[in-house]
């Protein structure tokens, strides 16, 4: 799923999550549902900048493209970049590490705690809607297993164009939902301080 998307998700089930009266671990959910995909924006954004400015392009194609589905699978430090946050295994540990540390009421584990409950369901989103590009699952101790999910956000051969409807529907009903329920509390406070 594109990240706009995670992000919109994300922000409706930290609505619903009734232990999440702190801010803190408000933004840190929020923060963990972009979190994965942001090293892939800044390597993208680098490289792109690097191939059009300073050095010769490295191939007589489309420069994303040899980001993409080249680099993407072949180059470790895309691999790793990409997959830290994306990795069941890394996720998990984080997550162990994060309530370990919430039951000895620690600040920071509840902020990893929260962090890493968004980056984990970010990527459980990932492994469905990602056909041949999708997360290492048990990265770093697997570099090559993908689970080819049956649709995809975005390959045409496996749903991508209906899917990418389905997604921007869902993106829409979000934006809607969210500016009732935060019109719904400014009026509310108002009435309050009135
Ligand atoms: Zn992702």
């Amino acid at each position: 799923m594109q990240t706009p998307s995670h992000f919109l998700l994300t922000a409706v089930l930290a609505r619903k999550a009734p232990s999440l009266t702190q801010t803190g671990s408000k933004i840190s959910l929020l923060a963990g549902s972009i979190l994965p995909d942001l090293p892939l924006v800044l390597l993208t954004l680098g490289y792109e900048l690097y191939y059009r400015w300073f050095a010769v392009s490295p191939t007589s194609g489309s420069v994303m493209e040899y980001l993409h589905f080249d680099l993407f699978f072949t180059d470790p430090v895309w691999i790793i970049s990409h997959n830290f946050f994306h990795s069941l295994v890394i996720n998990f540990v984080l997550l162990t590490i994060g309530y370990w540390g919430m039951r000895r009421e620690q600040r920071w584990a509840r902020l990893l705690f929260w962090l890493t409950v968004g980056t984990l369901f970010h990527s459980v989103i990932d492994i469905l809607t990602h056909n041949s590009d999708g997360p290492l699952l048990f990265f770093p101790l697997n570099w090559r297993y993908r689970f080819p999910s049956p649709v995809s956000y975005w390959e045409a051969a496996y749903y991508g164009r209906e899917f990418r409807i389905f997604e921007y529907a869902v993106d829409a009903l979000i934006i809607i939902y969210l500016i009732t329920v935060w019109r719904k509390q400014i009026r509310q406070n108002a009435a309050v301080r009135s």
